[in-house]
């Protein structure tokens, strides 16, 4: 696993052992297929140096899925960052011989969507990591409507502290898309800046959903030891074993409530969850936009403001049974927009039957979230966030922990 460096741009190459191979699987159980072994990440300047563990983690974020059992970086790390690899994926990592570092300040990583918008709302000084995706040289790229200039321009505009780190990395993947190897790469940019920057910490975006009911491509059970976002999971203690510990402020929230704070926030003309839209708005055409819709759709309680019909494309998966990705908002928008049984919605909602009261627990904070944000930055959680939208009450806290067994 070896970095080099020059004038700002790293540039990361591994060769994989006899035992490793090129399908490997993500955290979250998606199959992946590893189209080529190196790519790189340009920073907006130079760094004199970064702490190896800092880079061994950036790396690993990369080359997880198809290393089977050992590792060799090519510079020694800390034992503590050792032992994270080795309990968490059985791993052999080496050489050891470095002292842990740490840093103080916390960064966001910023992706310019309502969840990412939202924790910059409860931490308005926080500098912004911005990742943007650009072109491999020996990659051909057939995505070209992903718009991750437009997104990086919006970034920009938020008139914050925002570093644009650039890279290819998503297209050392062939199978399933250009992507991120494990969700954790989105990181690499405030890794290989958190010596430079002083940061103890980096905010992710990932709301209850995601957190702690498995949400998106994953399990749709409840998961208290997400591998992926846990404090105590094996990602959580290898970025904490590297003094960049990650840090959740809106993990115990759901998007009903990142979506309120991100359109009452000063920066909510520059929201966008959408990748397709170019210039000015989001396409209105996918299956992200009619999912997000809904979301905001509920919370102005307006009917839904959509093109799309129930035998389109982006829709259909709406037209069967669930489960569906995001289940726990598409019952919290069907529950309450006007109108729902002449949307591409009324299927599902005649199969979820929610009503406002079965949802309302989807308004407030679930209390365990609290106790994984560190002790640095768990108060202004607590006053920005919490006091603002109250902890769910035991009943409702249940409707988290027994999630995905009705
Ligand atoms: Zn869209």
């Amino acid at each position: 696993m070896t970095w080099t460096h020059d004038d700002g741009v790293w540039r990361l190459a591994f060769l994989l052992d006899p035992e490793d191979e090129t399908t490997g699987t993500c955290t979250d159980g998606q199959r992946l297929e590893l189209r080529t072994n190196s790519c790189h990440v340009r920073l907006p300047y130079p760094v004199p140096s970064v702490h190896p563990d800092l880079l061994a983690v950036a790396a690993w974020t990369v080359a997880a899925p198809w290393t089977r059992r050992r590792v060799t970086f090519d510079r020694p790390i800390s034992p503590a960052v050792a032992e994270a690899l080795r309990t968490g994926w059985g791993v052999d990592a080496g050489p050891v011989g470095e002292d842990p570092r740490s840093g103080s300040r916390l960064a966001l990583s910023y992706s310019g969507g309502a969840d990412s918008m939202a924790v910059a709302s409860i931490f308005p000084d926080v500098p912004f990591v911005h990742f943007q995706r650009v072109s491999h040289p020996r990659v051909p790229n057939r995505w070209t409507h992903y718009r991750s200039d437009v997104l990086a321009k919006l970034a920009r505009r938020t008139g914050r502290d925002v570093t644009v780190v650039q890279s290819d990395l998503e297209f050392v993947l062939s199978f399933p898309r250009p992507g991120y190897p494990e969700h954790h790469a989105v990181t690499v940019g405030a890794l290989l800046l958190a010596d430079e920057l002083d940061l103890g910490g980096v905010a992710l975006g990932y709301e209850l959903g995601s957190r702690w009911l498995g949400g998106g491509r994953y399990v749709h059970r409840y998961t208290p030891d997400n591998p992926m976002w846990a404090a105590h999971g094996k990602w959580g203690r290898l970025f904490a074993a590297a003094g960049l510990p990650m840090v959740l402020p809106v993990g115990g929230v759901s998007e009903a409530v990142t979506m309120r704070l991100a359109l009452e926030s000063d920066l909510r003309d520059l929201v966008r969850w959408c990748l397709r839209g170019s210039g000015d708005g989001p396409c209105g055409r996918c299956g992200k936009c009619l999912y997000k819709e809904l979301i905001q759709a509920a919370i102005e309680r307006r009917p839904l403001r959509t093109t799309l019909t129930a035998d389109s494309v982006p829709a259909r998966k709406w037209q069967q049974p669930p489960p569906y990705g995001g289940q726990e908002m598409v019952a919290y928008g069907c529950a309450r927009v006007p109108g729902i049984e002449h949307t591409p919605f009324a299927k599902a909602a005649q199969y979820l039957a929610p009503t406002i009261e079965s949802t309302s627990w989807l308004d407030h904070y679930y209390p365990p979230a609290l106790e994984e944000i560190p002790p640095p930055w768990r108060e202004q959680v607590e006053t920005r966030l919490v006091q603002k939208v109250g902890l769910m009450t035991e009943d409702q806290a249940r409707q988290v922990e027994t999630w995905g067994e009705r």
